[in-house]
């Protein structure tokens, strides 16, 4: 089992300017950094490096989307205006006035969509089993009319696409564990009985009024969009019990040839712009969890391209374990330190989330 690995430079380059968290610079306080800021994806890269793990893991070197491939999920006037404005010296936005891009934001986006094309790329070809797209800026809200939620291009989407018209009878799941709804990467799909997009996330977090349990799809693609909203506060307990209960039954009957996972690590208890309490080894579980089920339906094959997480001191330590689990290298990185908050209260699954996560699934209706 060979598991593959997507990481560059340029990534920890693309430069969301010194805002205070979402604020602009100097707009209320002393300006720091972008929540979307390099760090905790640079971080997550050293600690592959550090860890050893790297040692064991296959480089994937991307290369930059093309026009073409770009276009087969976003409109010309997008891709047109991103491009202008990532000629300015000034930089733009990708859209929401919250995603702040530098100079070369085009390009390194493109590097970005690139990479989780290349990820999935090198699983479909069988040079390795899975494989984990550390790319950056993420892409799961972007539309295809529009960036948003820190998102320039819908990477996951992207790939997804382009295997797809190498392969028109390649059918993809993905399940998105990102805390934030994955908006982007089912408005793509949203009529497409061939992707079934699955997302779980903090009830009503961003975008707002956005990921219900029905949203379901459309046309032919009615059921092959799968939403579980969870309370906020749902913690390991809570998120294995939607993975047992919604997500595997669902890959099981769905049959993809391969997964594809939005990978956020902004459910972890310690992220600022989420409510949830997953910890490493929480994360851990769930691949597990993925990669059994991968096994059953689709010869393991599973691909993880990164999307939010915005904590730089936990991100790596997910990251690395989920890595780890992926790979079957033994590598834990979580000091004993941390091993308590495996053990808080709200790691078990209460009634509340055991409701919510089995109302998701009474509205799963695969055709
Ligand atoms: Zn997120």
């Amino acid at each position: 089992m060979a598991t593959g690995y997507v990481w560059h430079e340029l990534y920890g380059w693309h430069d969301t300017s010194s805002h205070a968290g979402l604020l602009p610079p100097g707009l209320v306080m002393q300006p720091y950094h972008h929540f979307e800021s390099p760090e905790s994806k640079q971080r997550f890269h050293s600690l592959v490096e550090v860890s050893g793990l790297a040692d064991h893991l296959v480089r994937i070197v991307p290369n930059s989307a093309t026009d073409e491939d770009i276009l087969r999920i976003h409109t010309p006037e997008h891709l047109a205006r991103i491009k202008a404005e990532s000629a300015t010296l000034r930089g733009g936005d990708a859209g929401d006035g919250t995603s702040p891009f530098g100079p070369r934001g085009h390009d390194i986006a493109a590097l970005a969509a690139g990479g989780s094309i290349a990820a999935l790329e090198a699983v479909l070809a069988g040079d390795v089993t899975n494989a984990y797209a550390l790319v950056r800026p993420p892409g799961h809200h972007a539309r295809p009319e529009t960036g948003m939620g820190f998102c320039i291009y819908a990477n996951a989407a992207i790939a997804i696409a382009k295997a797809r018209a190498a392969n028109p009878d390649l059918r993809v799941a993905t399940v998105d564990w990102d805390v934030h709804h994955g908006n982007g990467t089912q408005t793509a799909f949203y009529t497409d009985p061939n992707v079934l997009t699955i997302s779980l996330h903090q009830d009503d977090l961003f975008p707002r009024n956005s990921g219900s349990i029905e949203e379901r799809g459309e046309g032919e693609g009615l059921g092959y969009a799968i939403n579980v909203p969870l309370p906020a506060g749902t913690g390991n307990g809570g998120y294995a019990y939607a993975m047992e209960t919604v997500v595997v039954p669902a890959l099981r009957a769905f049959a993809p040839d391969v997964i594809v996972v939005p990978s956020g690590f902004d459910a972890s208890c310690y992220d600022p712009l989420g409510r949830m309490s997953v910890t490493a080894s929480g994360y851990r579980a769930l691949t597990r969890q993925l990669m059994d089920v991968a096994d059953e339906v689709c010869s393991g094959r599973l691909m993880m391209t990164h999307e939010g997480g915005y904590s730089p001191t936990y991100v790596p330590l997910c990251g690395v374990t989920v890595l780890s689990e992926m790979s079957g290298v033994p590598v834990d990185v979580v000091h004993e330190l941390y091993a308590s908050f495996d053990t808080m209260p709200e790691q078990a699954l209460n009634d509340f989330q055991k409701a919510a996560v089995d109302r998701a699934g009474a509205a799963v209706k695969l055709p």
